[in-house]
């Protein structure tokens, strides 16, 4: 049925999308941007088990790489990351193989300093240990390691 602009095909799916709009919304506010995909994403767990066979193996991939000395600390790679991650922290502390990015390439694209390149090879010294998401729930500039 329509009704208002509003198509449902019953009460019970009514109930169950108003159940996702309100989880989604609810942990946006409370995890920051992307709060489902970094907390409830069912996909997560089979890009963390591959990545970490890949890492385990050596196996060559698509990855971030980054030349820190080049950074000026600008922060529009952070701002603009799809997922919330802190891409400068990662650039500074050598941490870009991160579970959370999906390597869309949009850090690298916007670095007017190129610090950002996506490479497939080896990655040399992989670190997994900490992934940096901004807080945006209330200073954008606080970061939040998990
Ligand atoms: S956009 Fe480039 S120069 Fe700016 S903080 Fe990110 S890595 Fe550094
Ligand atoms: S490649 Fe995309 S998801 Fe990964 S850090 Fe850069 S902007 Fe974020």
């Amino acid at each position: 049925m329509t009704d208002h602009g509003i198509s449902v095909s019953g009460i019970t799916e009514l109930v169950v999308y108003l159940f996702f709009v309100f989880l989604i919304t609810i942990l946006a506010l409370t995890v920051g941007k992307r709060g489902m995909c970094h907390s409830i994403c069912w996909m997560a767990p089979f890009m963390i088990l591959g990545s970490r066979i890949k890492n385990r193996f050596g196996y060559p991939s698509l990855h971030l790489e980054a030349n820190s000395e080049k950074c000026v600390k600008c922060g529009v790679c952070s701002k603009n990351c799809p997922m919330g991650l802190n891409v400068e922290e990662m650039v500074r502390t050598n941490t870009l193989q991160n579970d959370e990015c999906i390597l869309c390439g949009g850090c690298v694209d916007l670095c007017a300093k190129n610090v950002l390149r996506l490479t497939f090879k080896k990655a040399e010294k992989p670190n997994t240990k900490k992934a940096y998401i901004l807080d945006t729930t209330e200073d954008p500039s606080k970061t939040v390691s998990i």
